[in-house]
């Protein structure tokens, strides 16, 4: 009737009425229209319905009406029109166009193989409005042909819907979803300042429409919809109160499961303000059950409850430590509690504005933070909208920086083609034009200074296939045996410092020599701080009854809680201390000096020992008391793991590693488990020597095969740039020029290329830049702290379109080297065929770890001990860390 009305009056009749027997409330008509109708002078006669048409000389002359009046409702519920005896009336007009509703013609389709398909009073099909079945199996129906008629396009989409999945049900013969069980807030009442808070009513902007004058006499488009300013003012009207946890709260699954009816449930509750002060997390006590699993979750991965129960019976809430806000309270923002809350209380934020419950697709991959690797879920909304969540399986956490790290990739403007240096700017090229530019640079000052003046440093983030190719790249594409990861040679470490005594430089065991140990001794290792995962078993190996000792210059909760005994020593000087521990043991008979000299360089490691109790406690700043404690403790225990962070320079001591292997060898030979993990703060650097991304190993951790120029050991390699001996470099992934310290390695540069994923202070003094990718960007391996290859997948697309392994095949053809189509097989074979009857390092299948414990022997103590600063950290990953550990979680969150 509306449209009729409306276009009577574009074709342009001077007035047009509209007769309705019952009253504008009962009209079905959508209220907008009867808006629109009423704006373009259109009148609405109510209680008015025509009975006959009166003519005069063969024409229409007027339409004989009559007055109703409302009675009782009918079975549409409205109430019904009742004509009012003698009210008849003539209502004069020219035209008259009867508009009484819409139809389906059905003809053909009311019958299936002989059978009725329902029909309604209104000739449209009896359906069940969930499912959008008829009658007869097998047949739906939905839109205008269905229930009660036509309405809106909407109404059609959704009955599209529920048809469809119904149809795929019926046909896969599955069980027809359940009707997704929904409670509103409005259920309770009216969501009250306490939950809105500061937000102010802020009435809706009404769709934009064009003049009535405008619509005369044609049919142009009413509603000229939404300007952009109407679009933010609607944005910033939401309150993004929808669940995140509407796909997976458990309790809405069950009440849907279980058909709950929400009424019976309807009673007095309690209103709470929503709680968004910490960075990450939000807590919605509304949603909380009490069912205290995030209480026990925090408890389980620290020894400090930041969560508890405050109050009594009904008042019972859920609450950070001391009801302070959860930012303030000992919360290392794991978020682990939130995986483990059952309904939507405690949820995330997104690293991107909004909240909602959203469909991602879900890729599995690997934390690229540390050297755990452990496993995470890629949720992806599509575009560059993603986050990061835990794999999803009971028992496996992550810590702060593998679950909300990845926003470091987020804040960062990324390089996202090649570009070459111009005088003060960088232009775009193409990848080819890049690598020629690289050879021709790196080629020339070789060619000038000598192969030994250029060479190619990497991060240890790197995955194993980039490590590879940047081994090869300089060894047969440059000539120079120059390669290896600054942030290792900043921190003075050489390459293999426990082949001589282990035979392998590498963790012993795997981690689940924790769960077996009766002691623990984590030297130079901050667990809360590093390897949160690792500490996760440490806590249940001492809730078990194992015992801790715990080395560090300064102390963590953790360790302060955890430990049976909590040593000191001063900057650089552990293995000092570690030394007179062992000595004390010596001087017990613990280790007796027969069968020491029956053991590999046992000799000449009793006749260097100058360990006196008086020197050990003077250097290290540890009193005599605590270091016989701490050989009381050794003495007495059975299966011991020695745990120590390589890649850690805050206490990192001359002599550390190998004086670490000393007791393992010497605890082995009396009989004693022992075993030692090497957890790397760096994800891959276990691997620059397997991957021959080293100047002492090729490929497969044996010497480099040929004979190419530059150093042969870290110490020289550090000569050469100390002495500012480096004329061209190829930098991928770490960022020296950042620091004074490392910078000036590189004051003689005369060529300079660099690839990495942004660009940082390298990057801007480069002549070439090649865009890299991050770990969640480049499929490939790395080696976990465990000697374990791990898998990564490209979970996220580079914004380059090619990740940093594909470029450096590129640069690597460039050079004339021949790499193959897959990296990742060739690395698969070194892994199997060339690491030798030790091996330590293994494929996820296959071939086991094989150790030769025969080969064990002992090395003369390290006797010095540290001096002097190391530079900070030169990889993306570790400055990250740095960066939230000097300015706190809070401050370092991505805000939009
Ligand atoms: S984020 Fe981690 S530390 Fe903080 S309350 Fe949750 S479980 Fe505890
Ligand atoms: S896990 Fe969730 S529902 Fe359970 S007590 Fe914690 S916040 Fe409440
Ligand atoms: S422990 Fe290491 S691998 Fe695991 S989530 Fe944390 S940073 Fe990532």
């Amino acid at each position: 009737a509306m449209d009729a009305a409306r276009t009577s009056w574009r074709l342009g009749a001077d007035k047009v009425i509209i007769l309705y027997r019952r009253t504008r409330a009962e009209m079905p008509a959508d209220e907008m229209e009867i808006e629109d109708c009423l704006e373009e002078g259109i009148e609405i006669m109510e209680l008015a319905a025509p009975v006959g048409i009166v003519k005069e000389q063969g024409k229409l002359k007027s339409l004989r009406c009559i007055r109703m009046k409302l009675g009782e409702p009918d079975e549409s519920g409205r109430r019904r029109p009742i004509p009012l005896e003698g009210s008849e009336f003539e209502q004069q007009c020219q035209m008259a166009v009867a508009a009484i509703g819409q139809a389906p013609v059905l003809e053909g389709l009311t019958q299936v193989k002989g059978k009725d398909i329902g029909v309604t009073r209104w000739g449209t099909f009896v359906v069940d409005t969930e499912t959008m079945k008829t009658n007869i199996e097998g047949v739906f129906a939905g839109g205008d042909a269905a229930d009660d008629g036509p309405t809106v396009v909407i109404d059609a989409i959704r009955d599209g819907q529920r048809a469809a999945r119904a149809i795929d049900a019926y046909l896969t013969g599955q069980k027809p979803e359940a009707k997704p069980f929904v409670v509103k807030k409005e259920f309770w009442s009216k969501p009250g300042q306490t939950e809105l808070g500061e937000v102010k009513e802020s009435p809706r902007h009404e769709v934009h429409v064009i003049d009535v004058e405008l619509r005369k006499s044609n049919f142009n488009e009413v509603a000229t919809g939404f300007e952009y300013e109407d679009n933010e003012h609607e944005c910033e009207r939401c309150l993004s109160c929808g669940c995140l946890r509407f796909e997976d709260c458990n309790l809405r699954l069950y009440a849907e499961q279980y058909g709950v009816d929400m009424n019976k449930f309807k009673g007095y509750v309690r209103r709470h303000k929503v709680d968004d002060r910490h960075p990450y997390i939000v807590y919605d006590p509304n949603k909380c059950v009490l069912c205290a699993r995030c209480i026990r979750t925090c408890a389980r991965i620290l020894p400090i409850s930041a969560l508890g129960l405050v109050g009594r019976g009904f008042q019972t809430e859920m609450r950070p430590a001391l009801n302070d806000p959860l930012v303030q309270t000992s919360c290392v923002s794991c978020g682990n509690c939130v995986d483990s809350c059952p309904t939507g209380a405690l949820t995330f934020k997104y690293p991107f504005p909004g909240r909602a419950s959203l469909y991602t697709e879900d890729g599995k991959t690997h934390c690229g933070f540390c050297s755990l690797a452990c496993p995470i879920t890629v949720k992806r909304f599509g575009g560059d909208r993603y986050f990061v969540g835990s794999s999803g399986v009971w028992g496996e956490y992550l810590c702060r920086y593998g679950r909300f790290g990845h926003e470091l990739f987020i804040k960062q403007k990324r390089i996202v083609a090649p570009e070459v240096r111009s005088g003060r700017e960088r232009r775009k090229v193409e990848i080819t034009e890049a690598g020629q530019m690289i050879v021709r640079g790196m080629r020339r000052v070789a060619d000038k200074y000598g192969p030994d003046k250029a060479a190619v440093f990497v991060s240890p983030e790197l995955t194993n296939e980039e490590l590879y190719l940047a081994g090869r790249i300089a060894r047969e594409g440059v000539g120079t045996n120059n390669v290896a990861s600054l942030s290792i040679l900043g921190a003075g470490k050489e390459a293999g410092v426990l082949d001589r005594s282990l035979g392998f430089t590498a963790s012993t065991a795997d981690r689940s020599c924790i769960d077996r140990a009766d002691l623990i001794i984590c030297n130079n290792t901050s667990m809360e701080s590093d390897h949160l995962i690792l500490a996760v078993k440490v806590i249940q190996a001492v809730k078990a009854g194992a015992k801790l000792i715990v080395s560090n210059s300064a102390l963590d909760t953790t360790d302060q809680l955890l430990s049976t005994l909590a040593l000191d020593p001063m900057r650089g000087r552990a293995a000092v201390l570690w030394n007179g521990i062992l000595q004390v043991l010596l001087d017990q008979g613990y280790f007796k000096a027969g069968f020491i000299n029956k053991i590999e360089g046992g000799k000449e490691f009793l006749a260097r020992r100058d360990f006196g109790m008086e020197r050990v406690s003077d250097l290290s700043g540890v009193a005599p008391e605590g270091i016989r404690q701490a050989a009381e403790i050794i003495r007495k225990a059975k299966k011991m793991v020695f745990i120590h962070s390589p890649d850690r320079n805050q206490d990192q001591a001359p002599g550390d590693m190998e004086t670490i292997a000393n007791f393992i060898v010497l605890l082995r030979a009396v009989g004693r488990e022992a075993d030692l993990l090497l957890p790397r703060t760096i994800s891959n650097s276990a691997s620059l020597e397997i991957m021959g991304a080293d100047p002492v190993f090729g490929p497969g951790r044996v010497a480099p095969e040929g004979s190419y120029a530059g150093a042969a050991s870290h110490a020289e390699l550090r000569k050469l740039l100390t002495d500012r001996e480096i004329r061209a470099a190829l930098i991928i992934g770490e960022d020296p020029l950042a620091w004074g310290q490392s910078g000036v390695w590189f004051e003689n540069l005369e060529f300079l290329a660099t690839m990495d994923w942004t660009d940082t202070e390298t990057t801007q003094y480069a002549d070439v830049v090649l865009p890299g990718s991050t770990y969640l960007e480049a499929g490939g391996t790395r080696c976990n702290f465990e000697g374990q290859v791990i898998e990564f997948s490209r979970t996220v697309e580079p914004p380059a379109g090619v990740s940093g392994r594909e470029i450096l095949q590129v640069l690597a053809a460039e050079f004339g080297i021949e790499t193959g189509s897959e990296p990742f097989r060739e690395i698969e074979g070194i892994m199997r065929d060339k690491l030798g009857p030790r091996r330590c390092f293994y494929w996820n299948t296959g071939q086991e770890r094989v150790l030769d414990e025969g080969k064990l022997r002992l090395v003369a103590a390290e006797t010095g001990f540290r001096t002097g600063s190391i530079p900070p950290p030169l990889t993306h990953g570790e400055k990250y860390k740095k960066q939230i550990r000097d300015v706190g979680t809070d401050r370092f969150r991505v805000r939009y």
